[in-house]
């Protein structure tokens, strides 16, 4: 029998939400088209994201390319790092996910390296799941696509395998943007590139994907949140590592996770409140979510804390879905150390400080001929000396791998007294980063019911996407009863009133009207509005309300606004 991901995938590519990319030619593992449906689906999920994000907490949203240099990937640590382990069978040629092969015999096989991981597949025998050959040894494959930039190759390029760079990239531009007012935040929503080894999970992994990131940029000192007061009694299933440790979740409201320190901070749960609202409003069910704290030995290791939001699933299990990471300051500063540019933001104390410093005047009239074109650094250099660099008869600099000896007695040093009004602080990073695609699998498996329904006396089965209003791609279907002239004129002009209104509307008149209601239901159209002969003696129509199969009788008059209400608010205007 076809499990939930089989029949929510049958539905998917039946009704146009989701087809195999390439399927003229066979197709590809890992890439999936939206279908008319689907992308419309995916766009109101992008959408609500914006409202949240982009629209309430003031995030703006930029774009940069998906093509990205190979020193932004250098600084990132892509280029170096951003690998799985690969085995190939030495038979069929297949090749897999090495630590997905150990998952049975080791608890945490993403921190093994490769020959750990090729060490515990000889060991235990582990063959070639597909035609039980031997498999090779197992080596680290990295998942950015290569590209070259300009004709000659003579420049590397990569599609991106993170939106997040180029939030980072930008950050000067974005602190002038913000005119220098910590915290801030930028987003992105697009298309991201991984060569995943084999992507066996449909479209939980994929091989281009969209994702949706915040970089938010907030002072190290200030790890609190204002609006934090208004999302801490919220309750949610915390996983943290402690409760992995015992196998235990826990139900409890974000104030008293702050407060028991298993959050690290107020700003990373403010960002999980948030989340976990985007979630719940785009229809993934309360009881399939959870967050799992990162284990200490999964966590990067500049992460101040990392936490997933985990949707359950029918075959997938728990699936990893959004990270919401406190990344300190380590991609600034990596960024900084490539770029050779100081990326800080200038933030003032709330009172001057007074300070003594040590000042350095070298002799320029001997330092200047004496080195030249490197004068200048060598200067620089001595302006950051401290007193115990001081306490010879030279003065040791290290200037471009060179090192370099200098009289003390061609510089002068003394002591100035001054006044600072604040100084150049690297911000930390907090970063929500949402995978839209397995959003969007996981909130049609959990909107997908099958039922039986009584339909004039008989039993009938029903598919149903239970899809909130606000995400559902076909918002409202007219539906004249008879293809009779006098009632397909009224229910096109409710058409036309509905679409002026923005409500993406069906009409539609073909065959019995059960079955046209069997149709919206399958794709979660929310509401179908019934043209009939009473409709031409007293302007109602019929309302059928997905759901519960409701049909209430309402006045043709402001039918277009009160379909909208329903849709974005919950309530009738003028009917209930
Ligand atoms: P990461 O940068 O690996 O933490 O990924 C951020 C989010 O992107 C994850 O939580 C997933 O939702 C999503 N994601 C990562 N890899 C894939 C993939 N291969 N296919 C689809 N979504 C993915």
């Amino acid at each position: 029998m076809a499990d939930k991901y089989e029949k929510v995938l049958e539905l998917a590519k039946r009704r146009g939400f989701l087809w195999n990319s390439f399927e003229l030619y066979g197709g590809t593992a890992g890439f999936y088209d939206y279908g008319p449906l689907g992308a419309m689906l995916k766009r109101r999920v992008e959408n609500i994201w914006r409202d949240i994000f982009v629209i309430n907490e003031g995030y703006y949203e930029i774009e940069s390319p998906t093509i990205g240099i190979e020193d932004i990937f250098i600084a990132s640590g892509h280029v170096g790092g951003f690998s799985d382990p690969l085995t190939e069978c030495q038979e069929c040629h297949e090749a897999f996910r090495a630590d997905h092969l150990i998952q049975d015999i080791t608890d945490n096989p993403d921190t093994l390296s490769a020959d750990e991981v090729s060490g515990l597949i000889k060991s235990n025998n582990i063959i070639c799941p597909e035609c039980k050959g031997a498999l090779g040894d197992v080596y680290e494959f990295n998942l950015m696509f290569k590209t070259n930039i300009g004709p000659g190759g003579k420049r590397a390029g990569y599609l991106r395998p993170e939106t997040a760079q180029g939030m980072f990239v930008d950050f000067p531009r974005l602190v002038k943007f913000y005119r220098d007012h910590l915290p801030f935040g930028a987003t992105q929503i697009g298309k991201t590139y991984r060569n995943e080894i084999s992507p066996r999970q449909g479209v939980i992994r994929l091989r281009e994907f969209t994702q949706a990131e915040a970089e938010i940029f907030i002072d190290p000192r200030v790890k609190t949140h204002p609006g934090f007061s208004e999302v801490s009694d919220i309750k949610l299933t915390l996983f943290s590592q402690e409760g992995q440790d015992t196998g235990k979740s826990e139900i409890i409201t974000l104030g008293e996770a702050v407060q028991k320190g298993t959050i690290a901070h107020e700003f990373l749960a403010y960002c999980i409140a948030r989340t976990h609202q985007y979630l719940l409003r785009v229809g993934i069910s309360p009881d399939k979510l959870r967050f799992r704290q990162h284990m200490k030995d999964e966590m990067a290791h500049y992460a101040a804390d990392c936490w997933d939001a985990e949707i359950l699933s029918d075959r997938f299990g728990w699936v990893e879905t959004v990270g919401i990471a406190d990344r300190t300051d380590y991609d600034l500063k990596a960024h900084a150390r490539q770029s050779e540019t100081e990326l800080t933001v200038y933030v003032p104390y709330d009172k001057p400080k007074t300070v003594t410093r040590l000042a350095v005047k070298p002799d320029m009239g001997v330092l200047g001929p004496r080195f030249k074109g490197k004068a200048g650094k060598i200067v620089s250099a001595l302006k950051d000396l401290k007193l115990k660099d001081l306490t010879g008869d030279f003065i040791e600099l290290t200037i471009e791998d060179e090192k370099i000896r200098i009289e003390k007695e061609l510089v002068d040093v003394g002591s100035v007294t001054e006044e600072i009004h604040g100084e150049n602080i690297v911000p930390h990073v907090i970063e929500p980063s949402f995978g839209i695609d397995r959003i969007i699998y996981s909130l049609l498996e959990h909107a997908y019911f099958e039922e039986e329904v009584e339909v004039e006396g008989k039993k009938e089965p029903r598919i149903v996407l239970r899809l909130p209003p606000e995400v559902a791609p076909v918002q409202a279907a007219v539906l004249p009863l008879l293809t009779k002239e006098e009632l397909i004129k009224p229910a096109r002009e409710i058409t036309e009133s509905l679409r002026k209104k923005g409500i993406l509307t069906a009409y539609d008149d073909s065959g019995t009207i059960g079955r046209r209601y069997r149709r919206n239901d399958e794709i979660g159209t929310p509401y179908s509005i019934t043209i009939d002969y009473q409709t031409l003696d007293d302007c109602t129509v019929t309302i059928r309300d997905r759901d519960t199969m409701k049909q209430v009788r309402a006045p043709l008059e402001g039918i277009a606004g009160n379909i909208y209400d329903l849709l974005y608010s919950g309530s009738f205007r003028e009917w209930c």
